[in-house]
């Protein structure tokens, strides 16, 4: 029986893969592969290197979960090296726990590689630090999925809060934020296509997004929080420097 290889693809750069990622990419003898992951990250493989994708593709549902689950177990009893890679860490919003609880239970020896999560390195990119002394020091991530049943009031007292899938549902998660307590003026940034050369940023706050929303490309990271604040002005001082 193979070893199964939970491993985090990083945010898009292939720079901000960990070294042990790419070493464990170097070995593989079989990918799956997410949506999220470069092209890049793939080339890291051997050539003979079995990938294969199972996200999702031209807007048509990713593999069903049970089918990744079971193509793992099949791989890892044909194969030594077999990798699950996905996007960001394999943790977050990943379904890796899931993987992860049905390969044990099969006896399969399975390693999670963490990897640099978009939660925060969308924001971390883009200048926008999730914690900063005396102005925030608490920071939640949180699915903005349409499906998912979030009750927003609890994430009224935090600092900080990083919603990831929630492009869907912006005006949506801000009118439940602001219900909920948080200030209309209070600054948001979409963070787009984060680490990659196609990153943009959109800066707004919780009240124009409840009446008039910014278009979003996705996958974008949303940040709300006073923090967006630091983002916003090295972007601008950084852009108004570019003209000189
Ligand atoms: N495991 C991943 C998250 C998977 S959920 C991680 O740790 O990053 C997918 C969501 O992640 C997207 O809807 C988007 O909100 C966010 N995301 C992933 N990569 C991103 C990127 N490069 N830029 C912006 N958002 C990203």
């Amino acid at each position: 029986m193979g070893k199964v290889y939970l491993v985090g693809g990083g945010p898009g750069d292939p720079e901000l893969l960990t070294l042990k990622a790419y070493r464990i990419l170097r070995e593989a003898d079989v990918v799956l592969y997410d949506a999220l992951v470069g092209r890049e990250i793939l080339e890291i493989t051997k050539p003979n290197c079995v990938r294969i994708y199972v996200g999702k593709r031209d807007g048509k549902h990713s593999l069903p979960q049970e089918e990744i689950n079971e193509l793992l177990l099949r791989f890892a009893k044909a194969y030594d090296k077999v990798v699950r890679l996905k996007g960001g860490d394999p943790f977050v919003f990943g379904r890796g726990g899931e993987e992860l609880l049905y390969l044990k239970e099969r006896g399969v020896e399975v390693e999670v590689v963490p990897g640099v999560t978009s939660a925060v390195a969308a924001p971390s990119s883009s200048f926008i630090p999730v914690t900063h002394r005396g102005v925030a020091s608490s920071f939640a991530v949180v699915t903005g999925h349409p499906n998912r049943d979030i009750n927003w009031s609890d994430f009224a007292k935090v600092d900080t809060i990083v919603i990831l899938m929630g492009v869907k549902s912006r005006q949506k998660i801000a009118e439940a934020l602001v219900e909920a307590g948080r200030d209309p003026e209070e600054p948001v940034a979409f963070v787009e296509k984060a680490t990659t050369p196609d990153q943009r940023e959109i800066f707004t706050t919780l009240g124009e997004l409840m009446e008039n929303p910014p278009e979003v490309n996705t996958p974008a990271v949303m940040v709300v929080g006073k923090v967006v604040d630091i983002g916003q002005k090295v972007l601008e001082e950084t852009c108004a420097l570019g003209k000189l």
